[in-house]
Parts: C-alpha cells; sequence; structure tokens
C-alpha cells in the first residue's frame, strides 16, 4: 500500500521565453576627444565598416542643419506606435530667420506648406528622407542639394519651443523614424568650422 501524494516541487518563478535579445550596439566608438588644432589630422581615412549585419542601421553621414552646432532643446522620442505620441525628430535652438542647411546631398521632394506651416523634405541615398520645419523654404520641389547647402530659413512657432524659435528636424527611413542625431557624422561637425574669427 503506496501512501503519499505527488511531490510537489516549488519552483521559482521563471524567466519568460521568447524575451527579446538585447541588442548593444549604435554606441560610435569613435572617438573625437582627441582633436588638435593643427591641420594635419586628416591623413587617417575612416576605417572601412562593412559588415553587412550593419545593413538595418544607416551609417552616419549627416551634418547639422544649422551652423554654428545649434543647442538641441527636445531630443527625438521614439513613438511606440505609428499614431502614438512621441518626437519624431530633434528640436534644434534657431534665431528667427535664420539658413537652414540640407544636411546631406539629395532631392528636395517637398517645398511647401502643411497645416500652415513651412516643410522641406529631402530624399537622400538609402531611402533616407530629412524634413525640416517650420521654415520658408528657398528652394523648389525638385532641386538637386548639396549637404551644407542653404534650402530655407527657420520660421518661429514650433510647439513647445523654448527659445525664440526652433528647428524640428526629423529623419525617416520609409515609416520608420530615426534619431537624426545618431546620423550625424562626428568628422563632420569638426569640419563644421568654416568662420575664421575676425
Ligand atoms: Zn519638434
Amino acid at each position: 500500500m503506496q501512501v503519499g501524494g505527488p511531490p510537489v516541487q516549488l519552483g521559482g518563478p521563471q524567466a519568460p521565453l521568447g524575451s527579446p535579445p538585447v541588442q548593444a550596439g549604435g554606441a560610435p566608438g569613435f572617438a573625437a576627444a582627441q582633436q588638435s588644432p593643427a591641420r594635419r589630422v586628416e591623413a587617417a581615412p575612416p576605417p572601412a565598416t562593412t559588415d553587412p549585419l550593419q545593413a538595418a542601421e544607416p551609417e552616419p553621414r549627416f551634418t547639422w542643419p544649422l551652423s554654428p552646432v545649434p543647442q538641441v532643446t527636445r531630443p527625438f522620442q521614439r513613438p511606440e506606435t505609428d499614431y502614438g505620441p512621441g518626437h519624431r525628430g530633434v528640436d534644434l535652438a534657431a534665431a528667427p530667420g535664420q539658413q537652414v542647411l540640407a544636411a546631406g546631398p539629395g532631392v528636395v521632394v517637398f517645398s511647401g506648406q502643411v497645416a500652415g506651416q513651412g516643410v522641406i523634405s529631402i530624399d537622400h541615398d538609402g531611402g533616407l528622407r530629412t524634413t525640416y520645419e517650420p521654415v520658408t523654404p528657398t528652394v523648389p520641389t525638385g532641386t538637386q542639394v548639396f549637404a551644407g547647402q542653404p534650402i530655407g530659413t527657420v520660421n518661429p512657432g514650433h510647439l513647445g519651443c523654448p527659445v525664440e524659435a526652433c528647428l524640428h528636424w526629423g529623419v525617416r527611413r520609409g515609416d520608420e523614424y530615426l534619431n537624426p542625431l545618431a546620423l550625424i557624422r562626428t568628422e563632420a561637425v569638426i569640419r563644421l568650422k568654416p568662420w575664421e574669427p575676425p
């Protein structure tokens, strides 16, 4: 005669299966700390990074759309859903009327008004599109532009802007919004100081 219930196993809570792997990536290992005022530093070519696994993340290729390098007044916040809350770009402090510069070479695919605000969009290689608002456009749709080319001037009136005027700068690939600051070339930032002191 057998007595005794089934053994009871008190297991601890198990980690749920199928939790997404943590992806550690995107941190640019580029140390820009060692800048020398001398101009001979330009000799070293950038290391070739042609890892096919990085195809999902576009390489940094843009320059700031304002000069000098602006203050970021509101960072990018990726929306969780297509229509959910978020901030689909970065806000950059500007002076009203300040020139807006193309962040990279491309073609102006929109230059006009959206809901009463001037907007410019530029298509770039790799399926990337940059958008600038609120602006007064100075180039028509269809214009081929180079990086740093003036494309309009900043208007005040961007929602939540804490200073006189803010340029809202967005980057999209298809329907996916990307963080523009992650796409700024570090060496380009260093080069973006053509102003000579008076
Ligand atoms: Zn904004």
